[in-house]
């Protein structure tokens, strides 16, 4: 027999059976491999493991010596005390975790809604938006097609506006709409 086993699993269960497997082959063939028969052959089984690993003693305990399932679950951390709701409500409502009240709000000098001081007004801002917006429209009615920005300036002119002398050469857009007052002409 030019078969090797070697057995360096750590589950003494596996290594029992296929010692028993093995015997049981030893048994069945070397009765034929005496009557000339077939050349002799045998399994070949290797079974790679860290070789640090402690072999079983014996396998009489082999029932109590089996890895457990929960010895391969890697455990995380978990509290182990509850906090008291006293406790949780003191972090919650720690005065860092609040939202803090805003001292720097302002009246808007143009629409008059409350906005903080030092940043745009979003009332304005919507409605400068939207008013370009259209006006964009109104170019490429005009024009027809991707915008293309001329070197020269744009005037936009509102009802019942007339271009000046100034305005000669320049992109003249009109929207149908009467000025709004913080457009200014200039
Ligand atoms: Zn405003």
């Amino acid at each position: 027999m030019a078969a090797l086993v070697m057995v360096f699993s750590p589950l003494p269960r596996l290594r029992g059976l296929l010692q028993r497997c093995w015997g049981r082959l030893e048994r069945g063939f070397l009765p034929g491999f005496a009557g000339d028969q077939s050349p002799p052959w045998g399994p070949a089984l290797a079974v790679q493991a860290p070789a640090f690993l402690p072999e079983p003693a014996s396998d009489a305990r082999e029932s109590n010596e089996t890895p457990s399932l929960l010895d391969s679950i890697l455990w995380m951390a978990a509290p182990k005390k509850r906090r008291t709701i006293e406790v949780n409500r003191c972090r919650r409502r720690n005065p860092n975790k609040l939202i803090k009240v805003k001292r720097n709000i302002d009246v808007c000098p143009e629409c008059g809604n409350l906005k903080q001081k030092h940043v745009l007004c979003g009332y304005c801002y919507a409605k400068v938006k939207a008013e370009t917006r259209l006006i964009r429209m109104e170019i490429r009615k005009k024009e027809e097609g991707p915008f293309n920005t001329p070197t020269v300036e744009t005037v936009v002119l509102y009802d019942g506006e007339e271009p000046t002398e100034n305005d000669k050469g320049k992109r003249i857009i009109e929207r149908a709409r009467k000025r709004p007052s913080w457009f200014v002409q200039n």
